[in-house]
C-alpha cells in the first residue's frame, strides 16, 4: 500500500521512450529538435499561436512581466488567492502587488474589485504596469470584463494558466485570455516535464522577444555580444521530450481528472457539510484539483480531515493561503479578502493525480467517508 500523492506525475512507456531517445541522440543539452517539438505541439494542442519552452513557470510570469512593459515602482493586480510564484514574479521587478479578492462562484479574481483596484490607482496616480489572472485549480477566470477593465485604463492582461493546462472557458483554451499567458510543468501540475514551464501569446514578436530575454538574451553575431539583461531560462532537450508525450496523452489525463472529480461528488457531497471548490458552467476546468470545502455543520475540519487521511497514508493539504494573509505581503493593499480567506481556511485539497488507481481512490473515499460521516 503506496502513498498516494496530491498529484504526482503521471508517466508511461510513451514518455520513457521519447525521454530515452533524447538521450540517444545526445541532444542532452539546453536546445535540440525535442525543445522545438514540444513548443509546435504545445502550442497547436493549447490553439495559441506560438510557444517558447522556459525552465519554470515562475520564470515565464517573470519574463511576462518584463515584455509587457512592467517597471520598478509599478503596481500589478494580482489575485490574492494564488501560489506565492504569482505575486514573487512582481516583485522580481522592483513592482508591487495589489491584491484583489476572488469572488464565490468561481474562486477567481472578482471582475469588479480589478476594475475598482485600476480606478484607485489611477486616481491616486500610481502607474499600473499589468494586471495578472490566475485560473485557480484549473478554471478559467471570467477574462470577459477584466478585458474589458483592462482595455480601459490601457493596461496590459497577463494570464497566469499554471495550473490550466487543458482547460477551456466558453469554448477558448486557457493561456490565450491573456495578451501573454504562461502555463507550468512542475511536478505537481497536470502535465509536466519534472520542472517547467511555458510562455504563449499570438502575438510571435512578443513569443520571439521572451525566447532571446530567456537564452541570455545573446545577438545574433559570432562573439557574445549583449544589449538586453537576459536570464538562463530556457527549457532543456530531454525535459522537452518528456513534454512532448505528456501532449500526446493530455486528453486521456484530463478526462482521469474528471473522473476523479465525479468520484468524490458522488461519495462526499451527500455527507453533512461537504462542498467543492466551485465550478462554472461556463468553463470546462482540467480538474487540477479536486478542493474539498467543509461548512459549519461538517463532521470535522480541515486540520481533522488531512489527519485522517495521512492515517491513510494519502496527501491531503489546504486550499492557497491568500497572499494577503502572508508574512512576505503584509504590507501589500488588498480589496476585499474574507472570500479567499474563507476558502482557506474550510479548503481541504484532495488527492487528484491522473495516475491514481480506482484501489487508491477508494482508500481516500473511505477514509474521508468515516471522517464526515462521524
Ligand atoms: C505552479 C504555479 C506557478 C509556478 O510554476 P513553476 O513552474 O512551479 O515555477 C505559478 N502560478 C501558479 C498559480 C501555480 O500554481
Amino acid at each position: 500500500m503506496g502513498k498516494i500523492y496530491l498529484s504526482p506525475p503521471d508517466m508511461t512507456e510513451v514518455e520513457r521512450q521519447l525521454l530515452l531517445g533524447a538521450f540517444d541522440a545526445n541532444w542532452v543539452a539546453p536546445v535540440g529538435p525535442d525543445l522545438t517539438a514540444f513548443e509546435c505541439e504545445f502550442a497547436k494542442r493549447q490553439g495559441i499561436g506560438n510557444a517558447v519552452g522556459l525552465s519554470s513557470g515562475t520564470a515565464g510570469l517573470h519574463l511576462a512581466l518584463l515584455l509587457s512593459g512592467v517597471k520598478a515602482g509599478d503596481l500589478v493586480v494580482v489575485p490574492t488567492f494564488t501560489f506565492a510564484a504569482s505575486a514573487n514574479a512582481v516583485r522580481y521587478c522592483g513592482a508591487e502587488p495589489i491584491f484583489v479578492d476572488s469572488e464565490p462562484d468561481t474562486w477567481n479574481a472578482d471582475p469588479d474589485l480589478v476594475a475598482e483596484a485600476l480606478e484607485r490607482a489611477s486616481s491616486s496616480g500610481r502607474r499600473v504596469g499589468a494586471v495578472m489572472t490566475v485560473d485557480l485549480y484549473g478554471q478559467c477566470a471570467d477574462h470577459g470584463p477584466i478585458r474589458e477593465a483592462c482595455d480601459q485604463h490601457g493596461v496590459p492582461l497577463i494570464e497566469d494558466a499554471a495550473e490550466a493546462v487543458g482547460s477551456t472557458w466558453e469554448g477558448r483554451a486557457a493561456g490565450s485570455f491573456g495578451d501573454i499567458g504562461v502555463f507550468s510543468f512542475n511536478g505537481n501540475k497536470v502535465m509536466t516535464t519534472g520542472g517547467g514551464g511555458m510562455l504563449v501569446s499570438d502575438d510571435a514578436e512578443v513569443v520571439e522577444r521572451a525566447r532571446h530575454l530567456a537564452t541570455q538574451a545573446r545577438e545574433p553575431t559570432l562573439h557574445y555580444e549583449h544589449r538586453d539583461l537576459g536570464f538562463n531560462y530556457r527549457l532543456s532537450n530531454p525535459l522537452a521530450a518528456i513534454g512532448r508525450g505528456q501532449v500526446q496523452r493530455l486528453s486521456s489525463m484530463l478526462a482521469r481528472r474528471a473522473e476523479i472529480r465525479a468520484a468524490y461528488e458522488d461519495a462526499l457531497a451527500p455527507l453533512p457539510g461537504v462542498g467543492f471548490n466551485p465550478i462554472d458552467a461556463r468553463g470546462v476546468p482540467n480538474h487540477w484539483l479536486t478542493v474539498l470545502v467543509l461548512g459549519d455543520d461538517a463532521a470535522v475540519d480541515s486540520a481533522g480531515l488531512i489527519a485522517t487521511l495521512d492515517a491513510v497514508d494519502a496527501e491531503a493539504r489546504p486550499a492557497w493561503k491568500p497572499m494577503h494573509l502572508q508574512p512576505l505581503y503584509a504590507d501589500a493593499t488588498v480589496l476585499g479578502g474574507s472570500v479567499s480567506a474563507d476558502a482557506f481556511a474550510r479548503g481541504v485539497c484532495l488527492p487528484s493525480g491522473s495516475s491514481m488507481s480506482d484501489l487508491d481512490l477508494q482508500r481516500v473515499i473511505g477514509a474521508a467517508t468515516d471522517a464526515l460521516s462521524k
